[in-house]
């Protein structure tokens, strides 16, 4: 069963262009061209995933992309924005209206199949027995106990509980204020480049392992944990 990707862009030739990327990826698309027709094809069939275009005629991405956070039938509808150049500064609002990732225009058709297998990768896993695995790095989260390459790791409190977190919430962009309100519970006292000094000590943790890449930065956004290769 095909996969269903709703493709929210206002400009045909781009709509087009992801269109066929989408199929090439064996993925059913469905394509609107503003917010209406976004919502009409919602409501006919819950796509699988959302491909959003940030600068919409009238309703713009971002306030859809809030809209179906707060409606039942899309809270969990992966969403990943696809943003011009120059919107970095939009980014961080993007993620706290719940978008779960970006691809930043021009893109590769490669490059977008990427980000939506990661994505709906993600959205299937479960922590079950409370260990975790990604890529080269498994966490037993019962005994608290860190393994690089099967090696086990030493690693501070801090480093544990954002790696943990990461590991669990993979290939999903997160700003530094939802960072901290995530690893250190919204301590106000806390400011968010304390976020940055121990992403810094994650991946020098990580470093010998040749993991640390895992760790990647997102211009603009923010962090996000991939077991994939780092997308720009
Ligand atoms: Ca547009």
């Amino acid at each position: 069963m095909q996969k269903r990707i709703l493709i929210v862009e206002d400009e045909a030739a781009i709509r087009d262009m992801v269109a066929f990327a989408v199929r090439k990826g064996d993925f059913d698309p469905v394509m609107a061209s503003d917010a209406r027709e976004a919502q009409e094809a919602v409501a006919d069939k819950v796509p699988d995933l959302i491909l959003l275009d940030w600068m919409l005629p009238g309703t713009s991405g971002i306030e859809l992309a809030r809209r179906w956070r707060k409606d039942a039938l899309t809270r969990d509808v992966p969403i990943i924005m696809l943003t011009a150049r120059g919107e970095e500064n939009d980014r961080v609002s993007g993620l706290e209206a719940g978008v779960d990732d970006y691809v930043v225009k021009p893109f590769s058709a490669r490059e977008l199949l990427a980000r939506i297998r990661a994505v709906l990768r993600r959205s299937r896993e479960d922590e079950e027995d409370g260990s975790v695995q990604v890529g080269g790095l498994r966490i037993e989260g019962a005994a608290h106990r860190v393994f690089a390459n099967e090696q086990p790791l030493t690693i501070g409190p801090t480093e544990y509980k954002l790696l943990h977190f990461f590991m669990t919430h993979a290939d999903r962009v997160y700003s530094r204020s939802q960072l901290l309100d995530h690893i250190w519970g919204g301590n106000v006292y806390v400011e968010e480049r304390t976020v940055d000094v121990h992403i810094r000590r994650l991946r020098k943790t990580l470093a010998p392992f040749g993991l640390d890449e895992m760790v990647q930065t997102v211009r603009g956004a923010g962090y996000r944990f991939s077991a994939t290769a780092a997308i720009a």
